[in-house]
């Protein structure tokens, strides 16, 4: 990505959008009550396109669909090896569409579209590559019980499968859910990210092309407190999984125990620690206290967003992190090959992250570089990095969810007993 970025590699084309439509038992179609949802590039704040804005009743269409295909359809009921090679299909037609799924996402969510393709679309492809190889292999055991008895488990597929996805890695969202999912034979409704609903579209019509049976896969986009909660809450959806806020898991497990106790899996924020020892390459860990706060613009739940340096290189530490953030450009993801961060996704979590960069400030961190707005339009935050961090203040303490790095001191002591 370093290589292609530093060759001036030419700038991704902007791609046509094609599918905006709700993809329910394999056709494209209009939302029930017929509304639409603007979805906008973060690079301006311009609309990019209206897509239907899928609601319960939609949902419940989504749903019955995928029963159908369950209950009755080929899909659960073919061999492991033959779901295997349909979604070995499905991985090399995400592979042979890789830069227009990279300027997709950088065009609905800010993302840098080289970084994309090797990361975010390199891994789609390698999970549904990986769950393709696992779907023949799902058996169970056999056990010798007591006197002639034996006991034997089989493991089934769970039924219709409920997948909530985030909108910081659409992509590799959609398929770590899905794949595993396909595999085990179940059928599911996908509802993306109101911020970034242009990928799982298009990712349902590769899936189409590849062969994956009409029901077996939905995709409803929607806002959450309609489209989400009616799949968390629904009667005939047999499993949710979601990845999101903490907020939001929590009205999940809760939708799930009010309807029909449908086992959930929830993969939430987080706030992770780097620790960087005296005796550790401080190039080195600069690079990596960079790349793990600004990676994706800091939208990311595993972004070491608390930096901890022992005291005796502190001072070393940050003289470097200042001198390479001198050479960070934020820029236009689609335009300027030289970019290492695009836009924040929308105008709502610019706003949020610039709230906490000031409630910062307010707290008495210190600014060591960046934190306010740049460029004459869209959602660019130039990275900040605080200094004079205290464990007890917001900053340090809630997820920022991007390009905010706090640096907190730490002594090293040996206690004997
Ligand atoms: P973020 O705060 O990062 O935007 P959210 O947890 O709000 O994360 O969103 C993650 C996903 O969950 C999105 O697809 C969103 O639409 C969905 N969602 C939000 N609220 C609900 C809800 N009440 N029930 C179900 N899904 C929801």
């Amino acid at each position: 990505v370093e290589a292609e970025k530093k060759s001036g590699a030419p700038p991704f084309e902007v791609p046509e959008v094609r599918f905006t439509k709700l993809f329910i038992n394999g056709c494209f179609v209009d939302a029930v009550s017929g509304r639409t949802f603007q979805t906008r590039d973060p690079r301006s704040g311009d609309v990019i396109a209206s897509v239907a804005e899928g609601d319960r009743e939609d949902v419940d269409l989504a749903v019955k669909a995928a029963r159908d295909a369950f209950d009755h359809g080929e899909w659960p009921r073919m061999s492991g090896s033959e779901r295997g090679r349909i979604m070995t299909r499905f991985a090399e037609l995400v592979e042979r569409h890789a830069d227009e799924l990279a300027a997709l996402e950088s065009l609905d969510g800010g993302k840098l579209p080289a970084v994309t393709k090797a990361v975010d679309i390199g891994n789609a492809a390698g999970s549904l590559r990986y769950f393709a190889g696992a779907a023949d292999k799902i058996h169970g055991e056999t056990l010798k019980m007591r006197g002639q008895f034996q006991g034997c488990t089989l493991r089934e597929p769970l039924g219709v499968a409920g997948l909530i996805i985030p909108w910081n890695f659409p992509t590799t969202m959609f398929t770590i859910k899905v794949a595993p999912a396909l595999a085990a034979g179940c059928t599911v409704v996908v509802k993306p990210a109101e911020q970034t609903p242009l990928s799982a579209l298009f990712l349902a019509d590769l899936a189409k092309q590849a062969g994956i049976p009409d029901g077996v896969i939905n995709v409803v986009p929607g806002f959450g407190p309609t489209a989400g909660a009616a799949i968390a809450s629904h009667m005939d959806v047999d499993t949710v999984s979601f990845t999101g806020s903490t907020e939001v898991g929590r009205l999940i497990m809760e939708a799930s125990a009010r309807s029909n106790l449908k086992p959930v899996s929830l993969e939430l924020g987080g706030k992770s620690p780097l620790i960087i020892f005296d005796d550790a390459d401080l190039d080195m860990a600069v690079e990596l206290a960079i790349s793990a706060n600004f990676f994706n613009k800091g939208e990311a739940c595993v972004a070491a967003s608390r930096v901890y340096v022992q005291e005796s290189v502190y001072d070393r530490f940050e003289k470097k992190l200042a001198e390479r953030m001198r050479s960070w450009v934020v820029g236009d993801p689609l335009n300027d090959p030289r970019a290492d961060q695009g836009p924040q996704v929308d105008k709502a979590q610019y706003e949020r992250v610039l709230s906490y960069i000031e409630h910062g400030k307010r707290e008495g961190a210190t600014l060591l570089t960046g934190g306010r707005p740049c460029g004459q339009k869209g959602y660019y935050i130039q990275p900040a990095v605080f200094t004079n961090v205290k464990e007890d203040m917001v900053i340090a303490k809630e997820e920022i969810f991007g390009p905010v790095m706090c640096l907190m001191k730490f002594k090293y002591v040996i206690i004997r007993a």
